[in-house]
């Protein structure tokens, strides 16, 4: 196991929203999405991060392993996952092997070989299904929607629960519409167990001035946690 190596962001050792219980959260390098939003613009370059070794990474994920067992686990988000997916495979199943809770925190944007290789060894997906059709999928995400349906269709095959997520920009998919669009799409999956709203956030702006990369949604205000709120009580009559 030790030859199998990836390439690493960084790491945060206990989160809390990632997942069941508190996870040790890894974020693999490399995204072949553009989000307009993305909070994470230098996770992009797929030849960026740092190269690390499955054992060594098992070896500092075992230090916490007192913290995360028996409720809570690891979570592997990116930049996008699916991007390194023999890597997350051989993680997944060394850490399933010791008892961990395995999460994949996903757009989904991955091939279907990717996705085949390591769903067997995941116990949930946590899905960002960004925007509710292809036009604005391709306009802010510079993705195809079609790609993330595909591998959720995958994730109902295989049998792994769901938690869908959606990023609320004001102006761009903040409507009672829009969410309830995501209610009729999340009821294709019997395997979706929950769908959670995240507020549009600027806190990236000094990242992306950090990097010389303009941000797109330098006029767009925060999402106001009303908005949410309300949007919200959307999903729970829709359920
Ligand atoms: S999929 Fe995630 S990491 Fe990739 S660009 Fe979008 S928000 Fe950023």
């Amino acid at each position: 196991m030790g030859d199998t190596i990836g390439r690493l962001h960084s790491v945060q050792s206990l989160g809390a929203v990632d997942g069941p219980g508190l996870r040790y959260v890894v974020f693999l390098q490399g995204c072949p999405m553009r989000c307009a939003y993305c909070h994470n613009p230098d996770t992009w370059d797929a030849a960026g991060g740092e190269p690390v070794t499955l054992e060594a990474l098992m070896a500092q994920i075992r230090r916490y392993r007192s913290y995360l067992l028996p409720h809570g686990g690891v979570t592997v988000p990116g930049g996008e996952p699916l991007a390194q997916p023999a890597f997350v495979a051989a993680l997944f199943r060394q850490l399933r092997a010791e008892g961990f809770h395995t999460a994949l925190d996903t757009a989904g944007a991955g091939s279907a070989e990717a996705a085949a290789q390591t769903l067997p060894h995941t116990d949930l997906v946590i899905c960002d299904l960004k925007f509710p059709d292809e036009a604005r999928f391709r306009q802010y995400c510079r993705g195809e929607l079609s790609r993330t349906l595909a591998f959720l269709d995958q994730t109902a095959a295989a049998g792994v629960p769901v938690w869908l997520r959606q990023v609320i920009v004001p102006g761009l998919n903040d409507t009672a519409d829009d969410v309830r669009a995501l209610c009729r799409t999340a009821r294709r999956w019997p395997n979706v167990q929950k769908i959670e709203l995240l507020p549009f956030r600027r806190l990236c702006l000094g990242k992306y001035a950090q990097l010389g990369i303009p941000f797109p949604l330098a006029d767009t205000p925060e999402c106001p946690p009303e908005t949410i709120a309300a949007l919200e009580k959307i999903i729970k009559n829709d359920s």
